[in-house]
């Protein structure tokens, strides 16, 4: 497991002034607080890359990320946090859809779930507005390693069970621990197939 040599270009709220869309491009997202940061770091091996144990919803910007000088790492702000007003809600969810939507050189969205959770309506209707606008999403569970082996498997069983009651196909699923670098090889594995594709 290697170092990958990274470094941050940029913040933004407007995708329109995003760094040139000259790389491939990986975004990551999730409710505040299902170990965003903690991933971003274990994936670059950055102790300090994505600010780690912010207060929900302070990481409000799309955070562009040098990897390789290969491809885009972004850090994308959590959604579903409740301690934010609405219509500062409404701002964050067209920032982030904008961007999603209209970003050319977007290859995936790796979107970030806690394992520990049931299905949340919160990630439930942010996945399906993924698929109505054909924008290529894998899931990632967090956290990993607060569950056994057996509870892992159960909750992604529900989980894809969920999912299929709804969709005729799952997308790709990584099972993680930032604490525990679990997952990690997995998903620099996927992205480095999909930058050569
Ligand atoms: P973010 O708000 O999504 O960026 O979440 P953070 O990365 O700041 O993590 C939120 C909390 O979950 C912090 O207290 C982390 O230490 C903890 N956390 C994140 N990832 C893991 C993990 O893989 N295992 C465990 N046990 N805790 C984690």
């Amino acid at each position: 497991m290697s170092q990958l040599i990274a470094r941050f270009i940029t913040s933004n709220t407007d995708f329109k002034t995003c760094p040139p869309a000259r790389f491939p491009e990986f975004a990551f997202i999730g409710r505040s607080n299902v170990g965003k940061s903690s991933l971003i770091n274990s994936l670059t091996f950055h102790k300090g890359l994505a600010k780690t144990s912010q207060t929900p919803g302070k990481t409000q910007l799309i955070n562009h990320f040098m990897i390789d000088e290969k491809w885009y790492l972004v850090d994308l702000p959590g959604y579903g946090f409740a301690k934010v007003s609405k219509e500062k809600r409404r701002e964050f969810e067209k920032m982030i859809f904008d961007y999603l939507i209209h970003r050319e050189n977007l290859t995936c969205l790796f979107v970030l779930i806690d394992i520990r959770l049931k299905p949340q309506a919160v990630d439930i209707e942010f996945m399906s507005r993924m698929v109505e606008h054909e924008i290529p999403f894998h899931i990632v569970f967090t956290k990993a390693d607060k569950l056994s082996q057996k509870q892992v498997n159960e909750s992604v069983d529900v989980y894809k069970k969920f999912l299929l009651d709804m969709w005729d196909e799952l997308p790709e699923i990584f099972i993680t621990s930032a604490e525990k670098h679990v997952g990690r090889e997995e998903i620099l594995a996927n992205i480095a197939e999909l930058i050569q594709t």
